[in-house]
């Protein structure tokens, strides 16, 4: 005997024939939540309740690219594959709703042998499958980095090299061939990191970064353009940048306790968090204009004394590191 719901909160229990058939007659005529259509080949059903056509409406900010059916998994769900624009691999299955990240598949999308045991001293272990990160760029680089955390919410981890040849080295990244290998890509490996950071950054969106000029593209201009405003809510602290190199580093204005021109980084602008978590923003109201205005919106001296007052920190001290504490101030 099977229980079903036929409609809103009432149960009716059923036999096991009938149940199949119900079975049936559902998987051969399901169709899509969000169009309607019958699922086909060129119309298959990638999550759940949604064809592909309807699944990328619904993540169109996401950019995924429709990499197919990878396998089905235990519940004999088929799993399909979407690739973003930074070359991850996302996949869905016909139950779930939502695509999730996964790094394995990446590895397996892009052609990076997956390491499946590691050698702890002598003792060969195996890898759980569900741990991995990497770093470089999966699509264009040859051999990456890749992070196995050996348990959940642990922080131990072995690394290994991968290469897009087959091979893979578990390697120690502080000493002999595996640290000279390490710093050998490392390079690469940043500039990466900073491009998918960039990519990402709510702080600077990608119509601005591509408004702003590059970096040293407007040194012999007297009185050059500022594109964006960045300010702390809580103090004077303001960045004004008129070049961006692409990935992190900006020229501007920084008026600061010593208001000068000078180099700053989205890095430590996205980073930043005061004593009340208040973090760097952007002003959205912002139009571009020259620095000779910019210079006049404020004194030439910030008015420090008149940040509001920072909270107050009790701190219990024993007497010797009072007397230390007093020695310092
Ligand atoms: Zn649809």
């Amino acid at each position: 005997m099977k229980r079903v719901k036929l409609d809103y909160g009432h149960d009716v229990t059923i036999t096991d024939e009938a149940f199949a058939q119900i079975e049936a007659i559902t998987n051969a005529n399901k169709v899509c939540e969000g169009c309607g259509n019958v699922y086909s080949s060129e119309r298959p059903n990638v999550a759940l309740n949604l064809c592909i056509t309807c699944f990328q409406r619904k993540y169109t900010d996401q950019n995924y690219t429709y990499a197919g059916e990878h396998d089905t998994n235990w519940s004999g769900e088929t799993i399909h594959w979407f690739v973003d624009p930074l070359n991850v691999v996302y996949s869905t299955t016909t139950g779930s709703r939502d695509p999730q990240r996964d790094w394995y598949y990446t590895l397996l999308y892009w052609g990076f042998p997956v390491p499946r045991t590691w050698q702890d001293g002598e003792e060969t272990k195996e890898i759980n499958y569900h741990l991995w990160s990497i770093e470089g760029n999966v699509k264009t680089d040859q051999v990456i980095f890749i992070k196995n955390s050996l348990d959940y919410g642990s922080e131990r981890s072995v690394d290994f090299l991968s290469w897009k040849d087959g091979r893979t080295l578990q390697i120690d990244r502080r000493k002999g061939e595996g640290r000279r290998l390490f710093l050998a890509a490392k390079k690469q490996i940043e500039v990466w990191n900073l491009y998918v950071r960039v990519s990402s950054s709510v702080l600077l969106p990608k119509e601005m970064r591509e408004q702003l000029p590059l970096l040293y593209s407007q040194e012999h201009e007297k009185d050059p353009m500022v594109y964006v405003k960045f300010f702390h809510p809580n103090s004077h602290w303001t960045w004004y940048a008129t070049e961006f190199d692409g990935l992190d580093m900006f020229f501007g204005f920084v008026y600061g306790d010593f208001p000068e021109l000078g180099y700053f980084t989205l890095t430590e602008l996205e980073e930043f968090k005061d004593q009340l978590g208040l973090g760097i923003e952007r002003d959205e109201h912002f139009t571009p204009m020259r620095l000779s205005e910019v210079k006049g919106l404020h004194p030439e001296t910030p008015a420090v004394l008149l940040t509001p007052p920072q909270p107050i920190i009790v701190i219990f001290i024993d007497d010797e590191a009072q007397g230390e504490q007093n020695g310092r101030n």
